[in-house]
This record gives C-alpha cells, sequence and structure tokens, in this order.
C-alpha cells in the first residue's frame, strides 16, 4: 500500500472512531445511562458489537468527568464448536476484570425443543436469566449489552409487521422485577460503522451460528427491506430513527396515550393542527444532526 493511500485509510478510520465515540457518548448522556459510581457488566458474545460496545465504554471511562467501573461478562453456552480460548486471550491482553460463565443452555434448549422448532426463545430466555443472576453476583449497577441503531429500528418494525406494536428496543430498560437496569449505548451507532470498525480492528469474531439454528427469517426480511429502502431512498433510514424520538401522541391512535376522551374544545394541544390542511410532508428525509467535531464527550452528573 502507497503512502497516500495509507494516510487516506488512517484518516478515515480517525473519523469513523471519532464518529463512533462521540455517538456513543450522546447517547449516555441523553439517557443518563452512566452515573458517578456505576459498575457496569458488560455483555460480551464475541461479536462485532459487542467488542466495539467495550471498546467505546473503556474510551468513556478515560476521558469522562466521573468514575465508574467496567467488568466483562461472557456466557459460554456449551454450543458445539465454541472456540473456548478466544475471549480469554483477547480479554487477558485489555487490562479488564472479566469473568467466563459456564451454562450449558445448548442440552437445556435441543432436549426441550423438538428439532426443526425454533430454539431462540427459550434460549435467550435462560440466557437473560444467567446474565441477571451474574449481575447481582458481582455487583453490577448496570448491564450493558451491544445493540445498535439498526437492531432498534428492525425492531420497531418486526414489532409494527408481526406484534401489532408501535414498539422498539429501549435505549434504558429496567428489568421487569425492579432489579437490573439495562443500557444500550450504541443506541445512536450504524451497524454499517460497527462493521466497518471491527474490520480495521480485527477483532476475533466467534460465528453466532455455532448453535445451528437458522437466523430469524422474519429479522431477515424486514433487514432485507430497509436495506432496499436505503439504497433507493438515501436518509430514509436516519429519517426513521429521527421519527422515533420525535414521537406525537396527540397524531397517533392510542386512548391510553393520549386522552382522545377527554380533549375539550379551547384545549391547545401541542402536535401541530393539520385537522383541515393536507399534511405538510417535507421533500427531503429529515436526519438527526450530525456534529463532526466534537470529539471528546462529558457525561452529566445527576
Ligand atoms: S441463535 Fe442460537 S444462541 Fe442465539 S438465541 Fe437463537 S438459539 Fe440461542
Amino acid at each position: 500500500m502507497s503512502h497516500s493511500v495509507q494516510a487516506k485509510a488512517q484518516f478515515n478510520f480517525n473519523k469513523l472512531q471519532k464518529r463512533l465515540r462521540r455517538q456513543t457518548g450522546q447517547a449516555v448522556m441523553d439517557f443518563n445511562m452512566i452515573e458517578e459510581g456505576d459498575r457496569i457488566m458488560v455483555c460480551l458474545s464475541g461479536g462485532k458489537d459487542s467488542y466495539t460496545l467495550l471498546e467505546m465504554l473503556k474510551h468513556l471511562q478515560r476521558v469522562a468527568p466521573i468514575k465508574f467501573e467496567l467488568f466483562v461478562v461472557n456466557l459460554d453456552q456449551k454450543q458445539p464448536g465454541f472456540p473456548e480460548h478466544v475471549l480469554p486471550e483477547y480479554l487477558d491482553r485489555q487490562d479488564v476484570e472479566y469473568k467466563i460463565v459456564e451454562e450449558d443452555t445448548y442440552s437445556i434448549v435441543t432436549d426441550i425443543i423438538p428439532e426443526g422448532k425454533t430454539t431462540c426463545s427459550l434460549c435467550s430466555r435462560l440466557r437473560r436469566g444467567i446474565l441477571y443472576r451474574t449481575a447481582k453476583e458481582l455487583g453490577a449497577t448496570k448491564i450493558a449489552l451491544g445493540h445498535h441503531r439498526d437492531d432498534m429500528i428492525e425492531t420497531l418494525f418486526l414489532n409494527m409487521f408481526y406484534g401489532g406494536k408501535l414498539k422498539s428496543m429501549p435505549a434504558k430498560l429496567m428489568s421487569d422485577n425492579g432489579e437490573h437496569m439495562v443500557i444500550r449505548p450504541l443506541a445512536y451507532c450504524k451497524e454499517a460503522d460497527i462493521e466497518q470498525y471491527a474490520i480495521h480492528q480485527a477483532y476475533p469474531i466467534i460465528p453466532c451460528n455455532l448453535c445451528g439454528s437458522q437466523e430469524n427469517l422474519q429479522r431477515k426480511h424486514t433487514k432485507a427491506m430497509l436495506a432496499k429502502w436505503n439504497e433507493e431512498h438515501p436518509g430514509r433510514i436516519e429519517s426513521i430513527f429521527t421519527a422515533m424520538q420525535n414521537v406525537v401522541p396527540s397524531h397517533l391512535a392510542d386512548n391510553e396515550l393520549f386522552d382522545f376522551k377527554h380533549l375539550k374544545t379551547g384545549e391547545v394541544v401541542d402536535g401541530g393542527d393539520i385537522a383541515l390542511d393536507k399534511p405538510d410532508i417535507p421533500k427531503q428525509p429529515a436526519t438527526a444532526p450530525e456534529q463532526e467535531s466534537a470529539e471528546v464527550v462529558t457525561i452529566n452528573l445527576s
């Protein structure tokens, strides 16, 4: 590679890294994901997203004006061919506390679920239970997962298409029993950026199909639909994600969310009066504002 090509590649990588760091910092700040004294359990599966998550949080830990701890947990589910040595070898080089939890959920799932049926729902329920238990045992105050913006958008459409609900995957979530706060610091990061970053960093990726389960077909179709839209209408994905942050309950149809029944003459409803107008749809997609220059992120103390 010539010197100028090398320099250009390095420049592009620096820009990419800067963008991922900024977006992570922004999401952490917008959702108040991390607070002084937090002890955060980072779930590392060995996929591109979780490696990137760990890297972003380590950077944040170095530059943030607050102190928080990180430790890594990987769940070895005893899937056939799981390369047990890969993560310990990687983590030993990272100067981070970690624990590999070994639980044979693979046998439980294959014993219970008849062959050919989808195993993901039981498998992920078991995994969630083990991770929550581990978080408690190790004194975690938050659990960080590597889901990104595109996971959130796909989930939004999956819930609409198959669940009849307008809901996605939250950037911050309290577990049903109120014990565990789950955070998704990569909520603003694009999957394509994470993919590029992971390639550049040459992470030792562990394949995600070791369990032999087929990738969820509905998610695959939704992903393909979104990719096609993005190709045909650049900016559409950004616009969808911006829309997820600009919800107008008075202009949907959920009586629980907005009290249509008790709406009285004289009340002002913030959301735009378009009752007698044609909806004013902008010609260009609405995209979230980009702030390329801010490298160092700050976190609000609250
Ligand atoms: S793909 Fe395999 S490991 Fe992942 S949730 Fe489904 S059954 Fe479990």
